[in-house]
This record gives structure tokens, sequence and C-alpha cells, in this order.
């Protein structure tokens, strides 16, 4: 990006407001329910809420809650609520954070700072095992607290291989991860048996429902077979769950839960060797905005528990015509059996029938199209209920791709899978 010059004189607000709506015109139709990752839309209803909650508290700050008590008072309820959720004891606690990767890299500093009190792994470096399928945010923490990490392969069903994962912990080892689901392939982690594996080796376990967490337990209401995953299962050290995606709130917004208040002391930051006097903070960020925690807020409370099962029953019913649409594609495979509402689908012959390809016929379509690398797949990330009056139209377009790639033999332009 060259330098510019710094706007001298201020502008209208009604100018900035068209040239930025004119701005936005090449960006993807999200309501139209066009693309299948980073934006959970429940309706207009649900957004004017988190709006108008985001909007009252759009100065206040969070690293400040004897100036804001309401603002706590507001993160305490949904931190609470959320340990209710997901089964935290009278004994858990938590905070919420900015996103899934600000509550990753908070489980993985207090583990590796319990970790170093402790003596765990032998003061030397310590270690990290996770499942390939870990989300890079693992990786990121491992790297900024200068950890390691080894990916340990999967199962053929895409889910974690707790054999691998025991084989691979060794004396220096702190922690263990399993995703509930995982983002790539949309499995969830066999979490008792990893559970019991941090048992036995005085492990920490992180589970990472940073996608599932707002989704799993509504989705056993509404009849869906899902396995335990959360703070219930004896072994769980710290699970996360991001707000922003499945809470269907405004971003920025994730949870961070531990099963012990007594880790408590190990995620906090205390500092006061400076002018200024004593600095605490629970979290990465200092400052933090108001917004989102009151977003989360309202919207928790005016969605309730049979809001969001009736979310929930939508997404999956959505989910299930459109695995049942792909099914019916000759040439096209589900990759593993997704759990819940993340979808990841590919070609049964590679050979045959470029998965890429496909991907770039159903752009050419109008569809906003992500991709997994291995095994190669279009991802749908994050199927949501605008996704449900689409499913009709993606299923049908999707048999034209593949008719049209299969008959004019088109291999992919790009072989990347990129996110982010
Ligand atoms: C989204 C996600 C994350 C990271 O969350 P961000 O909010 O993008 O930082 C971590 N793990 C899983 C499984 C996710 O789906």
């Amino acid at each position: 990006m060259p330098p510019d010059v710094f706007p001298k004189h201020g502008a209208a607000k009604a100018d900035i407001l068209d040239e930025m709506t004119a701005l936005k015109k090449d960006d993807v139709d999200w309501r139209g329910g066009r693309l299948g990752v980073y934006v959970h839309f429940a309706g207009d209803e649900v957004l004017e809420i988190a709006k108008e909650a985001h909007h009252l508290y759009f100065s206040e700050n969070a690293l400040g809650p004897a100036a804001f008590p309401s603002l706590r008072r507001l993160e305490d309820d949904v931190v609470g609520w959320t340990l209710g959720l997901l089964g935290g004891s009278p004994r858990a606690c938590g905070n919420m954070t900015s996103g899934g990767t600000e509550s990753i890299f908070m489980a993985v500093k207090t583990a590796r700072d319990r970790a170093r009190a402790e003596g765990l792994g032998g003061g030397d470096r310590l270690r990290m095992v996770v499942p390939y399928s870990a989300h890079p945010a693992f990786s990121k923490a491992a790297h900024f607290l200068d950890v390691d990490l080894e990916r340990v392969p999967l199962r053929d069903d895409f889910t974690a291989d707790p054999v691998g994962l025991a084989a691979a912990v060794d004396d220096r080892t702190f922690m263990l991860v399993a995703s509930a689901p995982s983002f790539p392939h949309g499995v969830f982690d066999p979490i008792e048996e990893i559970a019991a594996l941090a048992r036995e080796r005085n492990l920490w376990l992180h589970v990472d429902a940073c996608v599932g967490g707002f989704v799993a337990p509504f989705a056993r209401i509404a009849g869906y077979p899902v396995p335990d995953f959360d703070l219930r299962v004896p072994g769980v050290t710290s699970v996360s769950a991001d707000l922003h995606k499945y809470g269907f709130t405004a971003k920025g917004a994730s949870t961070i839960l531990f099963a012990d208040e007594a880790l408590r002391e190990y995620q906090m930051f205390e500092f006061e060797d400076w002018p200024r006097g004593r600095y605490v903070s629970p979290t990465f960020a200092g400052t933090r905005p108001g917004g989102p925690i009151a977003a989360a807020w309202a919207v928790i409370r005016f969605l309730g528990e049979e809001g969001y099962v009736e979310l929930v029953r939508q997404t999956m019913a959505a989910r299930d015509r459109l695995l049942a649409g792909i099914r019916s594609i000759n040439g096209l495979v589900v990759w593993g059996e997704p759990s819940l509402s993340v979808v990841a689908f590919g070609s049964e012959n590679p050979e045959g029938l470029d998965i890429f390809a496909v991907a770039e016929a159903m752009t050419r379509r109008g569809w906003f199209v992500t991709r997994g690398a291995q095994p190669p797949a279009i991802h749908l990330g994050m199927l949501t209920p605008a996704h449900a009056p689409v499913v009709s139209q993606y299923v049908s377009d999707l048999e034209s791709a593949v008719q049209e790639v299969r008959r004019d033999r088109l291999t992919a332009a790009d072989r990347s899978a990129t996110y982010g």
C-alpha cells in the first residue's frame, strides 16, 4: 500500500456514508446466503437487537470495570450462562474475549503458566500435542507463547486419533487439544477418550468448541445426537465457545471457560513496575470494547434457549437437505460424517472430477466458494438459517457445475485453498 495524503478537511457525513455504501458493492451478498463462512445471519430481528445493544455500549470500555459496573455485570451474566450451557461446576470460571483466537490464546497461556509453576514438562521447552485438524489459532498461540506444537495425523474418518496422541505425548508435553467439532471436516473428536489420556498423564485438555459451543447443546435439545464434549467430561480443563459465530451476535465476542477458578491465577496478567501503578488484565487485549459484550447479552436474552433451538433446527434441516443433495450427485462425496453445521465435500475420483474445477464453476454461478485442502474439498464452514432458502438453488447449481466440469474436462486454474 503506497503512502497517501491524510485527509486535510473533514467531509460531510452523508458523503462519507454514500462512499462507503458504494465501496461495498463488490462484497459478497451474505444476506442472500451466497457464502458459507464469515457471517452468521439469523434474520433482521436478531441483527437489530444486537446492533442497538452494541450502540448503547459503543463507548464503554471493559478494561475499567470499576467505572462501568454494568458492563462487568453483562459479562458475568454471559459467562455464567455459557458455563451453565457447557457444564461448568460452581467452581468454574471464565471471561469473554474478542474471538476464538484470543480464547485459545488464553487457554494456552494459562496452561503454560500452570505447567511452569508446577514444574510440568521438565522445566525444558514445553510442548503441546494436537490433532492435525486443530485450528491454526493453536499454532499461532504456540508461536507467540514460545512453546512447541506437534500435529498428530487423523483417523480415516477425520477424527483425532487418541492412540496417536498418546504415542506423541512425551515428558515435555503439557497440553492436549480436541475439537467439538473441527473446522476442516466438522466432526467431533473422541473427547472422552482424549480426556482419559489427559487425566492419566496429568495434562491440560482444551476443548475447542469455538464453532460448536453454541450449536451442540441446542442440537441435543432438538433431538440430534451429540457426544459429550464440554466441562461435564472429567479431564476437560478449558473450553472455548464463540458468540460471534452461532451466538448470532456482534463480532468480537467469544468465551473462554476454565473448569476451576484456581486456574485463574495463571490466566491473569498483573504488573506494577511502571509509573502508573498496578495494572490487571484477564485477557490479551487491554482496552476491551463494550459493544460486543452488550450485544451478546442482549441477543442471548432476546433468543433464549427456545430461540437458539429453533435456529439450530432450521440450520440442521438445511444441512440435511444439503447433504442429501450432495450425495445424490454422482461423483461427489461428503468428507466424514458432519456432526453439526460444518460440511466439506469432494470428489470420489479426483482423476475423473476435479473438485476445485467444480468450485470455480460454482463461483461462475455466483457463489462465494471456500475450499478445504486435505482432502481437496468445497468447504461450507458455517451453515446458518440464511442458507435454508437457497439450498435447492445451490444443489441444482452444483449438479450443473459437476456436469460442466465432466463434459468440458475442466481442471482448476487455481489449486490453493485459503482461509483468512
Ligand atoms: C472460528 C474458529 C476458531 C477461531 O476463531 P476466530 O473467532 O476466527 O478467532 C477456532 N477454532 C474453531 C474450531 C473455529 O471454528
